[in-house]
């Protein structure tokens, strides 16, 4: 059974992740979404929230289950026996990072394979920050983000503007 790990912050999880998702799910038996539990990165939803909308919005996806992880990919990735990530790549600015990491992950286990997945032409602007910036302006982000997220963006902001 061929398991892939989709490793990644999903702060919140836009249409762009999805895609990555589905086509994942369609290349693997099995596609973990690995959310990263990382307390120095500052972010908009906690752990259990992100979690939570990933969970929501892939729930059609038979194949797909949803973890937290904390520590080194490359160590979360073996005590899976999966041996493969998944990443998406958008445009040039991502592939410098990707490049790294996908070396480093080598470097510390090398029976991992990092797979890119090039961004659907729709969302090669699309990033969660992006869609943060625009949602705490008021921006309209439709058809971005899933329904779920959409509303999820507009209740943390709404609860924001209260408490200040
Ligand atoms: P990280 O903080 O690890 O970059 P993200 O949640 O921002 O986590 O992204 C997880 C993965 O999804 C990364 O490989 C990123 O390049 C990819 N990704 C993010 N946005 C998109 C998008 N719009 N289209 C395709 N892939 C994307």
């Amino acid at each position: 059974m061929r398991v892939a790990v989709y490793p990644g912050t999903f702060d919140p999880i836009t249409n762009g992740h999805l895609d990555i998702v589905e086509r994942a799910a369609g290349l693997f038996d099995c596609v973990i979404i690995a959310i990263a539990d990382e307390n120095y990165k500052e972010n908009l939803f906690t752990l259990e929230e992100r979690k939570d909308l990933v969970k929501k919005v892939c729930q059609d996806i038979p194949n797909i289950e949803v973890e937290a992880f904390q520590g080194l990919l490359a160590d979360f990735v073996q005590k899976k026996k999966a041996y493969i990530i998944i990443r998406g790549l958008r445009a040039v600015s991502d592939f410098e990072y990707e490049f790294q990491m996908s070396v480093m992950n080598k470097k510390l286990n090398r029976d991992i394979e990092t797979v890119f997945l090039t961004a659907a032409n729709e969302y090669t602007f699309l990033s969660s920050s992006i869609i943060k910036q625009v949602a705490s302006l008021g921006g309209s982000i439709k058809g971005l983000v899933p329904i779920v997220v959409e509303q999820a963006l507009e209740d943390k902001f709404a609860e924001r503007r209260k408490r200040s």
